[in-house]
């Protein structure tokens, strides 16, 4: 199903391409040459991650020169969002793209605003977050002075589970978006000072990618990390690791799983690390239906099957993959506040134990399993910023929208969406591309259609003389930006590696005095 929906999003967006192609021809025939015209399209975008800069990409790359601008909000002094602060450091090959975000920030049509906000923090602010209140301005100051503004803002908490998991707030338990940020260096983590000293037991909880770049990070041994674009106090906190046991813990089956096998081959051929494999009895009902599998779960059931690259006996860190177990609790020994075990509920698949989509519901045993430390990874949550509540929709966990166009709702006009706050936080960055063009493709229709367009805005400059004396923080240009990422990668190459990042907005900014 999932497939034939990118699919026809895929087909969608062809035929939209084709068409504006021969609108565009029609637009140049009428007008003449473009580049000397007065700006017609004034697109702000909110967030400078994939789905900021995939947009931004395929607005100027599809209007004449001059015609179309593009003003990139970032709530940090540094652009990029989670190609920087979420893809794991052993990752580099896919920060690549931001080779191509930096040729898009070349585009004398595009203006890099940073370290400044668009509406206010979300009320709820994870306790173990630093308090941070970034420099913000009104979204409706915004629609003021653009044609068009661009959410894709991404998805900034986790999914709550607090009110049918017990003990989230005991030390030791953290949310895996938090440990990424932390060891990826984001501001807003650096405080959270992971205790993976506690004890040998880790439970990862979630069967998604996320899951495994955590249980990758705790098993690899640090050397292998030293050269990434890990932060150094990442290193020195890693270097004291204590885990040997990382259990992946999902609480639907192997064929439910929604990790790839890409990222479960990595696991099983990182060095000293063995495998603990599914009980062959578990394994059984799948292998004999193996012809009935999906080419991705068969290829995943023949990794298990196969094992790790290190045997279980040569190994001297194990992890496993644990299956129909949905958490309930982590609890504390007694008298003390540090998490020990973690309890689930037993699962039973409800249906064809083969389909993706197949649910659980308990069986009434419950099973408790060692931990000195725990990971939730059950997924990010979006929110609505201030005055886009009545388009959010809490359940699909994104901005209501139509191919990104959002149609109803309080000033919908010339609302758009990309990226995760358009989908839902799932997707990798080449999804994040495709939907990010199909959004761009729609906003240059409705240009072409006179819907948006031509208003007499005059977008930051606009902005910035209605802010007044009200605009008294820092604002990061691109060349700014640059200043900063010369000056980690200053730091880094004095220690052999790519880049040391900072890992506060002070430091940053402290370079740019
Ligand atoms: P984001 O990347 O989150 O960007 C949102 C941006 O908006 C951020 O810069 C944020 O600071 C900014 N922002 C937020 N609020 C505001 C505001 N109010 N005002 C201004 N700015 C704001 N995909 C892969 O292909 N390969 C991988 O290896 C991979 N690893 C991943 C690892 C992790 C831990 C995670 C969580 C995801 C990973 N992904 C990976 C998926 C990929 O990161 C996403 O597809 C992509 O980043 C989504 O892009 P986005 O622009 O929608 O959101
Ligand atoms: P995800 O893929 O949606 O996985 C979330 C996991 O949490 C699922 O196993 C889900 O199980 C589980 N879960 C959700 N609610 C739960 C609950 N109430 N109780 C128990 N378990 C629950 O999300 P993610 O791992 O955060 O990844 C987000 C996106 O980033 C994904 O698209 C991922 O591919 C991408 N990413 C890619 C890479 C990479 O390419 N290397 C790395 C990291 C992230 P159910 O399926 O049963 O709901």
């Amino acid at each position: 199903m999932k497939k034939i929906w990118q699919c026809r999003g895929h087909l969608n967006n062809m035929f939209a391409l084709r068409s504006y192609k021969f609108r565009h021809r029609e637009y140049q025939r009428l007008h003449g040459t473009m580049s000397n015209q007065r700006v017609k399209l004034r697109v702000a975008v909110v967030g400078s991650g994939p789905a900021g800069f995939y947009t931004a990409y395929r607005i100027l790359e599809r209007t004449p020169s001059g015609i179309a601008t593009v003003d990139m909000y970032e709530k940090l002094p540094v652009p990029y969002g989670l190609a920087r602060f979420g893809v794991a450091p052993d990752h580099p090959e896919v920060k690549n793209c931001e080779e191509k975000f930096e040729e898009v920030a070349q585009s004398p049509y595009f203006t890099f605003i940073g370290n400044t906000m668009v509406g206010a923090q979300p009320l709820a602010v994870p306790s173990h977050t630093r308090s941070f209140q970034p420099n913000h301005v009104p979204l409706s100051l915004l629609q003021q002075h653009y044609d068009a503004i661009v959410l894709s803002y991404g998805a900034d908490s986790d999914k709550d589970l607090s009110s049918s998991v017990k003990g989230l707030d005991l030390a030791g338990v953290y949310s895996a978006r938090a440990f990424v940020g932390w060891y990826n260096g984001h501001p807003e983590f650096q405080d959270l000072d992971p205790d993976v000293m506690a004890g040998e037991q880790a439970v990862v909880v979630g069967h998604g990618n996320v899951a495994l770049d955590v249980a990758r990070i705790l098993l690899t041994d640090i050397d292998a990390l030293r050269k990434t674009d890990i932060t150094e106090a990442a290193i020195a906190k890693l270097s004291e690791n204590k885990v040997k046991r990382v259990r992946i813990v999902g609480r639907r089956g192997p064929a439910q799983a929604s990790f790839t096998n890409k990222e479960v081959r990595e696991l099983m051929t990182l060095n000293g690390v063995g495998l603990i494999p599914p009980e062959a009895e578990f394994m059984s009902p799948f292998l004999e239906n193996s012809p009935k599998l999906g080419r991705p779960t068969k290829r995943l059931f023949q990794l298990l099957q196969r094992g790790s690259t290190t045997s279980v006996a040569d190994a001297t860190k194990h992890f496993s993959f644990d299956f129909l177990l949905s958490p309930t609790s982590f609890e504390a020994s007694e008298g003390s506040s540090r998490v020990a075990r973690a309890k689930f509920d037993v699962m039973r698949l409800q249906g064809d134990f083969l389909s993706k989509d197949t649910r659980v519901k308990p069986t009434g045993e419950f099973k408790e399993l060692p931990c000195n430390v725990g990971f939730m990874s059950v997924g990010y949550k979006t929110h609505p910023l201030a005055g886009l509540e009545d388009i959010y929709n809490d359940g699909a966990n994104h901005l209501n929208n139509e191919g990104g166009k959002v149609c109803a709702g309080i000033n919908a006009k010339g609302l758009y969406v990309a990226g995760w706050i358009k989908r839902g936080p799932a997707g990798v960055i080449a999804e994040t591309m495709y939907d990010s063009f199909e959004t761009a493709s729609v906003i240059l229709s409705d240009f072409e259609d006179g819907e948006i367009g031509g208003k007499s805005c005059d977008g930051w400059d606009g902005v910035k003389a209605d802010l007044g004396d009200k605009l008294d923080w820092k604002v990061v240009s691109w060349s700014d930006w640059q200043k900063i990422d010369k000056a980690e990668k200053e730091r880094g190459s004095k220690i052999g590696k790519e880049r040391e990042k900072f890992t506060n907005q002070n430091d940053m900014l402290a370079v740019l005095v």
